[in-house]
């Protein structure tokens, strides 16, 4: 007999792409031509100057060790303060202010153990990225499921939280721009969510894992940009998206110095830190020249603008995203979105994602990545929307 698994990870559901890893292999082992608009992963290569300065780095055998700061390299904290002046306008003291991380999500998962008893609420948005729910689950925590809708603009309604949950709650995760559903925040609404804060006396972890993924010049900003935010905020970033750089496990948290002191606390006793010659590879992205970002973002918004139309040609109304590379659309013929995806799939070859997985204000919507894994990237966008012409005209 197994030896019995732990009820907090019993508890976990299964993590969903596997289940819809498992029915791309069957379809690929049939024979079919798929086109896979499922997860969310870059497919264009880290730039070049970065994977160099990362050999270089390697070859350096001072690299080869533990990073024994705890907070990372101070050289790739400082490259962090400047690249967040520069873009957000907003000082960091790198000192006590920036954390490296083995990815973002590393960090997020870990915040949770800092700042929750067990019994204590998190309030995460619904739909979600998965990790603001697991992680308050490992750390024995409940959570308290903010509704995104359409007519709010995908905010959550901060007003509607019942008293005594914000009472109990001790963080507050949001994530702008928005995985799963490409909204952005402005400014104003980070202001609330600081205000709210202070008066409840909750930290807010904003995921800014997609705040270089945004289109037609758009520059959205930081939650560090709002009134006071420093005294109730930290902030994720990542380098996956922005620099293509998913496999290599490097972010960084910023903010609220006591928040960083207790994410670093965690750390120091789960993790030895990032790599260092991976430290040396993710400053040369941050202070290098930033070419590759608009290359990035030029890439999503072509294939944006071929499909989003296309699509709408087909009698499906879909919005155009401003940011991340996730097209959000409504399930159409009155289908759960499982069994409209699960249509697209058998019947039109197209692999994309039902909003259910991400919560279940999620259910009604599709998510479709326009994260395009194989050579020829507008060919297969045609044969996608081929696949689910198809499929629209037999519903
Ligand atoms: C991709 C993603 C991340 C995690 O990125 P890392 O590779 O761990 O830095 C975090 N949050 C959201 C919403 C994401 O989609």
């Amino acid at each position: 007999m197994p030896v019995p698994i732990a009820l907090r990870l019993q508890r976990i559901p299964p993590y969903p792409f596997e289940e819809i890893a498992k029915i791309k292999a069957k379809k690929l082992a049939q024979g079919a031509k798929l086109v896979d608009l499922g997860i969310g992963d870059p497919d264009l290569p880290t730039p070049p100057h970065i994977v160099e300065a990362l050999c270089e780095a390697a070859h350096d055998p001072s690299t080869h060790a533990y990073d024994e700061s705890g907070f990372g390299l101070p050289a790739f904290r400082e490259a962090v303060a400047q690249w967040y002046r520069s873009r957000f306008g907003v000082a960091l003291d790198p000192g006590c202010e920036i954390q490296s991380l083995i990815g973002s999500k590393e960090g997020i998962a870990h915040i949770f153990l800092a700042y929750l008893n067990p019994g204590d609420y998190s309030l995460v948005p619904d739909p979600r990225y998965m990790v603001y729910s697991t992680g308050t689950m490992f750390a024995g925590g409940s959570y308290y499921q903010m509704p995104l809708d359409a007519q709010r603009g995908y905010l959550p309604d901060l007003a509607a939280i019942p008293p005594d949950v914000a009472r109990n709650a001790r963080l507050l995760f949001l994530n702008y721009p928005n995985n799963p559903t490409g909204a952005v925040a402005p400014l104003g609404f980070f202001n609330e969510v600081v205000e709210f804060g202070h008066r409840n006396n909750v930290l807010v972890c904003h995921d800014c894992a997609y705040s270089e993924v945004a289109y037609d010049g758009l520059r959205v900003p930081s939650i560090l940009q709002a009134e006071g935010a420093k005294e109730v905020c930290i902030e994720f970033h990542s380098l996956s998206k922005t620099y293509n750089m998913t496999g290599w496990r490097v972010g960084f948290a910023v903010g609220n110095k006591e928040a960083i002191a207790a994410l670093s606390k965690v750390k120091t006793n789960v993790d030895s830190g990032v790599f260092m010659a991976v430290q040396r590879a993710a400053i040369a992205a941050l202070t290098g020249p930033q070419d590759c970002v608009k290359q990035m973002q030029a890439a999503y918004q072509e294939r944006r603008d071929r499909l989003v139309p296309g699509l709408n040609a087909l009698g499906w109304q879909v919005p155009k995203p401003k940011a991340t590379f996730y097209v959000w659309a409504p399930v159409l013929g009155g289908l759960a979105s499982a069994d409209f995806a699960a249509r697209l799939l058998d019947q039109g070859n197209v692999l994309l994602i039902p909003g259910s997985l991400y919560g279940s204000h999620g259910e009604g919507f599709v998510r479709m990545s326009l994260t395009i894994k194989g050579p020829e990237k507008t060919d297969l966008i045609e044969q996608a929307l081929t696949g689910i012409g198809q499929v629209l005209r037999g519903l």
